[in-house]
């Protein structure tokens, strides 16, 4: 001991203790490295849950990726008044006031093509008559 002065009067500290005491802060102490232990072991366990979630998330990822590269997705452009290679409201086959309820019924700008809500932001984009619909459906 480096300084046996100190560790003197520690265990005369300890020695005036009574017995009781020292057992209740042993037995306290005791418990604290218990949860303490108990504390690691569950972040132990939890990282090793998440480890096996994280292999499991990537094994998936990974089958639909190399599905997507075989079998690449076709664009389903199947029209249900033909069966032609263009979707129902570009249908030649069909008249232009159909093609355009068609469109309008699928949520479709008849500007612009594109699913939105409210006005087209779009100029109008017929060539006909610069209306606010594609040229196909100027009437
Ligand atoms: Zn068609
Ligand atoms: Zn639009
Ligand atoms: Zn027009």
């Amino acid at each position: 001991m480096e300084n046996p002065i100190v560790m003197d009067e520690l265990e005369g500290e300890l020695k005036a203790m009574p017995q009781d005491d020292v057992m209740v802060a042993i037995k306290r102490l005791e418990a604290k490295v218990d949860s303490l232990e108990k504390g690691l072991r569950k972040i132990i366990s939890i990282q090793s849950v998440t480890q096996t979630t994280l292999n499991t998330i990537e094994s998936a990822v990974k089958d639909e990726w190399r599905v997507g590269v075989s079998e690449p997705k076709k664009p389903k452009m199947s029209c249900t008044g033909c069966k032609g290679n263009h979707e129902v409201f570009e249908c030649p086959n069909l008249p232009t006031g159909e093609r355009i309820m068609k469109c309008i019924g699928a949520g479709i700008c008849i500007n612009c093509h594109l699913h939105h809500g409210g006005d087209c932001r779009r100029k109008g984009q017929c060539a006909k008559c610069n209306g606010k619909h594609k040229t196909c459906y100027h009437i």
